[in-house]
């Protein structure tokens, strides 16, 4: 499923960031192919002002400045002197193409009313419209008739200049768009395929652990499940004497509902909906509540609990005192259940700079150097096979979330001796 979910997402993620690259170069393109025919018109205007002002200020045009005018910059450059043209006939090969290039310059200038007849006269300066036209071969061409006053009366300017590569550039810039759209596309497909693959990675840790968790779940339920299954099997049987099973099923009945509020706990921790009612504590007196009520626990399962103080004060607590009393209730458990009759269990309170330190100390079987890497996950017990009826591998993962609520650290160290130290790290109040 999250397979299908990560390639949806890449593709998703490939057409819309791809539609908006095609958007972005297609507008890219053509800014740059207004900009090409801009720069030719603006070459184009550049030589027309040039050729005008040389008209209008010297007396002789040489027909060499004209030729080689028109060879570097393909021009056509057509003067009339009064209405009668110059002999000179022009660089371009067939004269009758020039001539038919002048004449529907001219004629379309006409239209505008700009006309180089013998009788017109010219007070000032005047222009045609720039025309955009193409030749008998589809060569774009611009053009433009300007008729300019004169001591002896005036001249004409048709000129044309052609500009046959203007269109091959604009293929060259489309296909150079169209190739970085590509590459622009390929390379966000990349990028987001690993973003995905990122941010995808935690939930299907999330999910294999959940998958775990519902596994090792089902696989304790279902051993109390089979013992009632059998009790009651047998119960069926004539002569089966009730007294012998009824504690049986009791038993089993207590495991299971333990074990289905231990799961329920984390479920909700899970949804982050633990409600937490934190106060200021007073740790001194908390600490000797606590001990009272856990030495008569520690007493009935024959072992002792002892408190070593420190110092003579502790710094004052902002926790939820119930929450922080299961969290040590599950330690002080573990220390009964992991330990040899009649051993010492220590309580130790301290502050260690910003925070409050409490130990719970115990001379018991001592948890492993890779032990203490899994003991904190959900359902891990270093012996498997114990089928304690309250021991279910959920309490330190139960305690870890808890201390993680005040946020605190707990850990785990070896007694010297022998055993193990679990150390819960709070915050204290300053
Ligand atoms: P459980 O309910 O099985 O005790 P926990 O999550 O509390 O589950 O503990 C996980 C495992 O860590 C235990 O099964 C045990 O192997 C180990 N462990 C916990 N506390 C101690 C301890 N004080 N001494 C030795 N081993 C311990």
């Amino acid at each position: 499923m999250l397979h299908k979910l990560k390639r949806n997402l890449i593709l998703l993620n490939a057409i819309l960031t791809g539609l908006i690259l095609c958007i972005v170069v297609f507008g890219a393109c053509i800014i740059n192919i207004k900009q090409i025919k801009q720069n030719d018109l603006n070459n184009y205007m550049s030589l027309k002002e040039t050729i005008e002002y040389k008209l209008q200020t010297e007396n002789m045009i040489e027909d060499s400045w004209i030729a080689d005018l028109e060879a570097s910059d393909r021009l056509i450059i057509h003067i009339e002197d009064n209405g009668t043209p110059f002999l000179y006939q022009g660089s371009i090969r067939f004269a009758s193409r020039r001539n038919n290039i002048v004449e529907e310059v001219k004629r379309t200038a006409l239209t505008e009313g700009i006309s180089n007849r013998t009788d017109v006269s010219v007070p000032h300066k005047m222009h045609s419209l720039v025309y955009s036209l193409k030749d008998d071969a589809n060569t774009p061409f611009y053009a433009s008739v300007s008729l300019i006053p004169v001591s002896n009366g005036y001249l004409s300017l048709t000129l044309v200049q052609f500009y046959p590569n203007e269109r091959k550039q604009i293929i060259r810039q489309i296909f150079i768009f169209i190739g970085i759209d590509i590459i622009g596309i390929l390379a966000l497909t990349l990028v987001s395929s690993f973003f995905v693959s990122r941010t995808l990675k935690p939930v299907a840790e999330n999910q294999k652990k959940q998958n775990e968790f519902i596994a090792s779940a089902s696989h304790d339920l279902r051993s109390p499940l089979a013992v009632i299954q059998t009790s009651a099997s047998a119960l069926l049987v004539d002569g089966s004497d009730p007294r012998c099973f009824v504690p049986i099923i009791n038993n089993e009945c207590t495991r299971m509902s333990r074990l289905i509020h231990d799961m329920l706990l984390l479920a909700s921790s899970d949804t982050k909906s633990w409600q937490m009612q934190k106060e200021y504590i007073d740790t001194d007196t908390y600490l000797i509540e606590l001990y009272d009520t856990f030495s008569t626990l520690c007493r009935k399962q024959d072992h002792s609990l002892s408190m070593h103080f420190m110092q003579d004060t502790l710094p004052k607590l902002y926790a939820d005192k119930d929450r922080l009393t299961q969290v040590l209730g599950i330690l002080i458990d573990n220390a009964l259940c992991y330990s040899p009759a009649k051993s010492e269990i220590i309580l130790r309170p301290y502050q260690k700079k910003a925070s409050l330190i409490l130990e719970v100390e115990d001379h018991g079987i001592g948890i492993t150097k890779e032990q203490r890497e899994q003991i904190f996950r959900r359902f891990y017990r270093a012996d498997q096979s114990r089928n304690d009826i309250s021991h279910f591998g959920l309490g330190l993962s139960i305690a870890k979330e808890l201390v993680e609520l005040h946020n605190g650290k707990i850990s785990v160290k070896d007694t010297p001796g022998g055993g193990s130290t679990f150390v819960i790290e709070l915050p204290a109040v300053s």
